[in-house]
Parts: C-alpha cells; sequence; structure tokens
C-alpha cells in the first residue's frame, strides 16, 4: 500500500534530544528553523561554548532537510561558466572552492558528531537529454579540468547506459565526489550533536516576529513569550516566514515531489549506480535506496501533497526508465524548495542585523552544512571570516527584478 508520508520519516530510528521544559529569558543567539542550516549554526556556535536556543515551528527536519533526495552534490547550482560571465573567474573559482569545502564538511562533521547517516560514496552523475544539454556540460567540464581537486569525467550514452541502466540521455557530466545519505537521520543526529553542546531546542515554537532594541540585543516573539538575544540567525530557507520580507522577495518556492518504488526485480536496474539528476524540463533526480529502492523526484508540483501530481513523477520515472514496467510506489511526498532570484544560494546579514543564509535552489544538501558553519562564523566574528564577507558582497536580487543571470 502507497503511504503519503516520507520514506525517510519511516526508517530513521533517532530519538530527539529531550525538550526543555523551562522557556529562556535571554541567550547568546536565537535561530530560527531546525533544518540542516540551523542545526550546524547551533552545532558550532554550541562548541564555541554560546548560549544557543533554537526555535522550530513545528518539529526538526519539517522542512526540506528531512524530505530531500539525500543527494550530496558538488558546485552550486548554477553553472559555474554562467557565474564566470557573471561575477569573473576570479570570484567564481572562490565560490567554487566553498561548494569543495561543503562537500568535504559533511563527513567530516558526520565523524565528528558521531552521526550515523547511511553515508556512502557513490558519485552524482548530470544527465543531458539532449545534444544542447550536452554542450553545456561539456563546456562545464573544461572549466572543472581546471580548477577542480578531483577529476570530473565525461560518460557517453553507453557508459551511462551501463552504469544507470537508460537509454534516456545522450551522455553526463560524472561527479566522483557525490555522496549519498539518509537527511533525516543526519538532521536527527545534528540535533543530537547540537544538545550535547548544551544547545537548548524548542518544537512548535513558531517565531511572529523579530525587534531590536535600543540597546542593540535582539527581542523575539514566539508562540511560547519573548526572549531577548544579541544576535539571530534565520534558517528558515523555503519555509520563510511573513515577517521575513526582504529574504522572502528576493526567493520563490516551489514544490518538489518524490516516489518510493520498490522494484520487483532488484537487477532490473545497476545496484550501485550515482546518485543522478537530469536537464530534462521536470529537472528529475533519483538514486538507489536499499535493495530493491529507487527514489525518484521531480520539479516542481504547485502545491503540496496533491495526489494528482505524483502520477506526473511516475511518468517521468517510466519514461526515463521504460523497463520498470509496473512500478510499485511504496511512498510518496513533497517540500518547498527554495529558488533564489538568481540561482544562487546567498548568505548576508539583513538590513535589520539578523544573518541568514538561503536560496539553496535545491542544491542545498551539502551547501546548507556549510552555510550552517559560515553563519556560526559570521556569528562569531563578522566579516573577518573570508568566505562570509564574499558571499555577504554578491548582489541579491528581488525576484521582481531578476534577470536570468544563471543557467539552470
Ligand atoms: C523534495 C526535495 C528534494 C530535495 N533534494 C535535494 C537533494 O537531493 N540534494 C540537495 O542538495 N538538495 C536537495 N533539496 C534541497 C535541500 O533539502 C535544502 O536546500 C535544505 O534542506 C535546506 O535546509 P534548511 O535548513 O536551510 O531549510 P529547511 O530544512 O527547510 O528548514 C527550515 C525550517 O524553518 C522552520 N521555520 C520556518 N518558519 C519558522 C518560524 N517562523 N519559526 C520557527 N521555525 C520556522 C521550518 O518549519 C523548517 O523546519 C531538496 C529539497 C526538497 C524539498
Amino acid at each position: 500500500m502507497c503511504r503519503v508520508t516520507s520514506y525517510w520519516d519511516a526508517t530513521s530510528t533517532s530519538d530527539l534530544p529531550p525538550e526543555c521544559a523551562t522557556w529562556p529569558k535571554s541567550c547568546d543567539v536565537l535561530i530560527i528553523g531546525a533544518g540542516f542550516t540551523g542545526l550546524v549554526a547551533a552545532y558550532y556556535l554550541g562548541k564555541a561554548g554560546l548560549d544557543v536556543v533554537i526555535c522550530e515551528q513545528h518539529t526538526v527536519a519539517y522542512g526540506a532537510s528531512g524530505r530531500n533526495g539525500g543527494q550530496l552534490l558538488g558546485g552550486w547550482p548554477g553553472d559555474l561558466s554562467a557565474m564566470r560571465k557573471w561575477l569573473g573567474w576570479e570570484m567564481a573559482q572562490a565560490l567554487w572552492e566553498i561548494s569543495e569545502e561543503a562537500l568535504g564538511r559533511v563527513p567530516r562533521l558526520v565523524k565528528q558528531a558521531s552521526i550515523h547517516c547511511d553515508l556512502q560514496a557513490v558519485g552524482h552523475l548530470e544527465a543531458a537529454g539532449g545534444y544542447a544539454a550536452a554542450r553545456a556540460l561539456q563546456e562545464e567540464l573544461s572549466l572543472l579540468q581546471a580548477i577542480a581537486t578531483h577529476s570530473y569525467a565525461w560518460w557517453d550514452r553507453a557508459r551511462v547506459l551501463k552504469k544507470v541502466g537508460t537509454q534516456a540521455y545522450v551522455g553526463g557530466l560524472y561527479d566522483p565526489s557525490g555522496l549519498a545519505f539518509h537527511p533525516k537521520k543526519y538532521v536527527l543526529g545534528l540535533a543530537q550533536a547540537a544538545a550535547r553542546e548544551n544547545v537548548r531546542l524548542y518544537q512548535s515554537t513558531p517565531v511572529h516576529a523579530v525587534g531590536r532594541l535600543n540597546s542593540g540585543r535582539f527581542r523575539i516573539h514566539t508562540q511560547r513569550g519573548s526572549v531577548e538575544s544579541d544576535a539571530v540567525v534565520l534558517a528558515t530557507n523555503a519555509y520563510a516566514p511573513r515577517f521575513a520580507h526582504y529574504v522572502k522577495a528576493r526567493l520563490r518556492s516551489v514544490y518538489s515531489a518524490q516516489v518510493l518504488v520498490q522494484l520487483d526485480n532488484p537487477e532490473q536496474l545497476p545496484r550501485t549506480m550515482p546518485t543522478v539528476s537530469d536537464r530534462q524540463a521536470s529537472y528529475n533526480y533519483y538514486r538507489r535506496v536499499g535493495d530493491r529502492g529507487l527514489l525518484f523526484g521531480g520539479r516542481a508540483v504547485p502545491a503540496e501533497l496533491r495526489m494528482g501530481h505524483y502520477p506526473s513523477v511516475v511518468e517521468q520515472l517510466r519514461h526515463v526508465f521504460p523497463n520498470v514496467t509496473d512500478p510499485r510506489v511504496l511512498y510518496q511526498w513533497s517540500g518547498r524548495i527554495a529558488l533564489s532570484s538568481d540561482y544562487m544560494p546567498h548568505l548576508r546579514q539583513l538590513p535589520n542585523g539578523v544573518w541568514t543564509a538561503s536560496g539553496y535552489t535545491g542544491h542545498g544538501a551539502a551547501l546548507s552544512t556549510q552555510m550552517g558553519w559560515l553563519l556560526s562564523q559570521a556569528v562569531l566574528h563578522g566579516r573577518l571570516c573570508d568566505q562570509v564577507r564574499l558571499l555577504d558582497s554578491l548582489p541579491w536580487r528581488h525576484w521582481a527584478l531578476r534577470r536570468e543571470t544563471l543557467n539552470f
């Protein structure tokens, strides 16, 4: 029977740290949102000895961090060639280094914080359905070969067929550094690690407003009461609340739906395929899960959990894998993705002094871990951190004034 729930929810076993019984009057840092970004920031700030409170409107991992495809990808959502045209080669390279650091930070953090999240080194393929997409990816490959610290490769149609089991693509760009994990186990592990650093977590605690006092401190109004803090981090990405006007105006929230299908015959598809995303209009992404599972997702459906939209994801699955004749859907779910006006994630200090990172454009599983760490550095050292300064200096346009600067 198919369940309208996430496979990750159904298969995560880690417990949450106990809820705090008392409500604080004051803290050093208040973090809004308990997904990857907020929990990673909380963990590092707690480790640095700060008194940290994290408020989550629903439950830990309620947002995209508990609903994603579990593909840890290198790079940025936009093409390096477009970043070079837009920002110049030097800045594009500096940004690229941040993304490489992001992919390296996840396994380091997993080890440091003893998180069990089924992390696997499987590689990632960005597949081209047609020749125009293939040319764009080959241009990427030539740039990446000049700067990346590991070797990307071009897979032709025959290699894609052998490794992924589909003839839907003319080729693809293979990144051997791509990882896969169980996102819900990771996020629950982060919550436990943060609790060990004395971070206080409050679930079912929506933040309604953030104000600034004459003293320079913040007063944060929540459903449980108000609290004062020296710093505030907004880590709500596509789930940004109404009061975050500045951020909301620069993001567009779209839905992505996923299905977990059980293969009748596990040999129908290669057992050790890399994680895959493609450049079709529906932006499919998929990976093998367990012995018989295929997790297949696509963007964008207009509303959450509308049953009517899942068939289109299954249709795409059938198109990519026509040999999977009767896919048995066990789980289906969806979540919100935050598209940035320029398809680039942004980290910055908002005009009211709040630090934030968002706009991961479907590419945030690894980048949000790096951004969480950078937010902790921003709170501790402000713009003294080079990466914070670089990211905070990038223009971030209002969605309505958006120009198509990057290919996506
Ligand atoms: C279906 C889907 C598939 C994806 N697949 C991939 C993938 O395979 N690889 C990849 O790299 N990326 C993927 N992504 C993107 C990735 O999951 C996100 O970029 C990442 O999880 C963002 O983490 P976050 O912590 O910033 O935001 P979230 O995890 O969304 O957390 C934000 C939290 O803020 C809380 N919140 C909002 N308002 C308030 C308030 N007022 N008070 C308190 N709390 C509040 C929300 O409840 C939420 O829990 C996918 C996303 C989706 C939806």
